[in-house]
């Protein structure tokens, strides 16, 4: 199995906590769009100050700001033996243009999970994790974002890899499927 991974979920799904861990065992980077824009918001970079309204709203953040920074992510060197992408692509045109980069990169065939999480567990999750952008109407609002924009990114994928997942379980049952997809 390709070692390029694509984690696609709605907000709360576990996609950070299953990759990082994903990561770790298998060596490769986890690369979180996320996380790396909330780190350019607390170190006030002209990224994050950018950024940062579109966040605190649950909003996407514009993709001329995501699509240069996921270009000179995967050149980094040590994706040289794959990567974990989690939250990108996150709506169609993000989907194309990492398409045309993987391409342009020589870097073929990759393996898309998509976490699967009834939106009632998602918004106790949320509410539970008490990050800055999580309180009830930004959860609500993320929520709608993820079926109108990241949604369709899920049919991009439905037969180049895709593979469906049960995310509503514990995180060591979800774990434990994922490496066992990994493996294959
Ligand atoms: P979650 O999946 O819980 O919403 P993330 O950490 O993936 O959390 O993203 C937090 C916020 O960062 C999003 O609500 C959005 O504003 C911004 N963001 C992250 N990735 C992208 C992306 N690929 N394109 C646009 N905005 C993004």
């Amino acid at each position: 199995m390709s070692k390029r991974l694509i984690f696609l979920g709605p907000p709360g799904a576990g996609k950070g906590t299953q990759a990082e861990r994903l990561a770790t065992v298998a060596a490769i980077p986890h690369i979180s769009t996320g996380e790396i824009i909330r780190g350019a918001i607390a170190q006030q970079t002209p990224l994050g100050q950018k950024a940062k309204s579109y966040v605190d709203a649950g909003d996407l953040v514009p993709d001329s700001l995501i699509l240069d920074l996921i270009r000179e992510r995967l050149q980094q060197p040590d994706t040289a033996s794959g990567w974990i992408l989690d939250g990108f692509p996150r709506n169609v045109s993000q989907a194309e243009f990492l398409d045309r980069l993987l391409r342009e990169l020589n870097q073929d065939g990759v393996c898309v999970i998509s976490l699967n999480v009834p939106e009632e567990v998602l918004v106790s999750r949320l509410l539970g994790r008490q990050r800055q952008d999580d309180n009830e109407t930004t959860i609500r609002h993320r929520l709608d974002v993820y079926h109108q924009e990241t949604r369709p990114v899920i049919e991009f994928y439905r037969d180049r890899g895709l593979h469906i997942v049960d995310g509503d379980r514990s995180p060591d049952a979800v774990g434990a499927t994922l490496q066992e997809l990994v493996n294959a």
